[in-house]
């Protein structure tokens, strides 16, 4: 008898709960299973970290378990909206563990994968059906997959989608969804734009929430250190030199910059991988498990990428690159200091960044730890070895300004900006959105509520 018990979840759930070595529900799942279980909307604001996924997997296969029904071909019964591939993967790994024993077919469907696989898994039906918004609706578009019978649909990092400029394809898919379903829609924020969104999803929703951001942020021991751009790398290099750096997680705010990052610090010796929406699955599947597994102790992500990502145990949370959306650090912060322990999160903020910190002292509501430069750190940093010259063409795309957010005022201009902004990876781009297309297009104004955050950061 554990206290998952008291939830009256379905047999098999809870054995496979025991052996998946649950022993009580955390925080969400508590206010979130029981709504669930009766048939309500329900509107979550939780991050990962939080065990979300369990508090929307189990009340969904609670419910399958016990209205077992056909699967109709071309058809889900439940449709899970991810923002990214990558938390498509691993929700659906959660369902497949809950849900051992119930025979339930549960596939994801996501972009930067061949469609035709894609299309011939549908054809069948399935039961539960993880999916990237953009690819989703291309497999509608082709007839590949009809909505109508979607009875469970989940939106999952809602204010992720916005970020990604998924809203036109989820307006889309609002219109295609039945309107008898149950609803259930999870936000780490709940700007005013998601409230909009929320609206429109769900009809007289239970709210739940747990651990309001700053929580996670004043758990973090979050420091600063304030360095020129042309020395952020040597910076790095010597910071990761500690070997308290046991898991560090290093954020940049471009795929090219994440490169950039790994050429430098494997030429200095340590062993890192980059992850980010230019990479192949496959080779994404290979950084994580080496990082995971302790091969590597450090991972390179853009924003996008590292969404999402179960990775226990990160030491450290490294902003090469500070986001120039706050909201975006707190994200990235909340890789460590996971499931109540303790974190360390240090940013490296170049003169042109000082804004973008004021912005998440604002947010947070916490002055962050200003840390000196190390001691004889020019001495040191002309000391390291340098890495090969990267090929020309490559270079030509790093060298155009930055976009996005106007740069904060007072700026010393970085010595080397990054890469021009991208919208999201082709892998999870809305369908019909121009490839390269610009978001927020009256360009100088403000980010609202945080849901043009990451545009460019893929
Ligand atoms: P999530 O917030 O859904 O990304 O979950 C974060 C992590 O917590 C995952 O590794 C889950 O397997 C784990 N988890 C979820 N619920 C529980 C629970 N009740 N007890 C222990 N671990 C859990």
């Amino acid at each position: 008898m554990n206290s998952f018990d008291s939830l009256g979840l379905a047999e098999p759930l809870r054995l496979a709960l025991a052996r998946a070595g649950y022993t009580a529900p955390t925080p969400i799942q508590l206010q979130a299973i029981p709504p669930a279980l009766q048939g309500r909307d329900l509107c979550g604001i939780a991050q990962t970290g939080t065990g979300k996924t369990a508090a929307f997997a189990l009340p969904i296969l609670d419910r399958l378990a016990r209205e077992p029904a056909h699967r109709r071909k071309l058809s889900t019964r439940v449709l899970v909206l991810s923002p990214t591939r990558e938390l498509a993967t691993q929700i659906a790994d959660s369902f497949r563990t809950y849900g051992t024993g119930l025979k339930l077919r549960i596939e994801t469907v996501f972009g930067g994968v061949p469609l035709n696989r894609q299309v011939r898994m549908l054809e069948g039906g399935v039961d539960i059906l993880v999916a990237t918004p953009g690819r989703l609706l291309d497999l509608v578009d082709r007839r590949a997959l009809m909505l109508d019978h979607v009875g469970i649909l989940v939106l999952d990092e809602a204010d992720q989608m916005l970020d990604l400029g998924f809203i036109h394809a989820l307006r889309k898919l609002h219109a295609l969804l039945p309107r008898r379903r149950q609803s259930l829609f999870f936000s780490a924020t709940m700007p005013p734009a998601i409230r909009d969104l929320a609206s429109r999803f769900l009809q007289d929703p239970v709210e739940v929430a747990v651990t309001p951001q700053a929580t996670t942020a004043e758990r973090v021991r979050q420091r600063v250190i304030f360095v020129n751009q042309a020395e952020k790398q040597a910076l790095l290099t010597l910071t990761l030199a500690d070997p308290a750096m046991e898991r560090s997680l290093v954020f940049t705010r471009t795929k090219h910059g994440a490169d950039r990052v790994v050429r430098h610090l494997q030429a200095a010796g340590i062993d890192c991988a980059a992850i980010h929406g230019n990479k192949s699955q496959p080779q994404r599947e290979r950084a994580l498990e080496a990082f995971r597994d302790g091969r590597i102790r450090v991972l390179v992500a853009t924003d996008i990428a590292a969404r999402g990502i179960d990775i226990d145990d990160v030491s450290h949370v490294v902003n090469f690159e500070l986001p120039n959306v706050p909201e975006q650090y707190v994200h990235r912060i909340g890789r460590t200091a996971r499931a109540g322990r303790e974190g360390d999160a240090i940013s490296f903020c170049a003169p042109d960044e000082r804004a973008y910190l004021r912005d998440i002292e604002r947010l947070t509501r916490i002055g962050l730890e200003v840390e000196p430069l190390p001691q004889d750190f020019l001495k040191a940093a002309a000391r390291l070895p340098k890495p090969v010259p990267v090929p020309a063409s490559q270079d030509a795309r790093e060298g155009s300004p930055r976009h996005g957010r106007h740069g904060p005022g007072g700026s010393g201009g970085p010595a080397k900006r990054q890469g021009p902004p991208r919208a999201a990876g082709p892998a999870d781009r809305p369908a019909g959105a121009p490839g390269r297309r610009r978001f927020g297009g009256k360009g100088r104004s403000r980010p609202q509520g945080g849901n043009n955050a990451t545009r460019a950061l893929v």
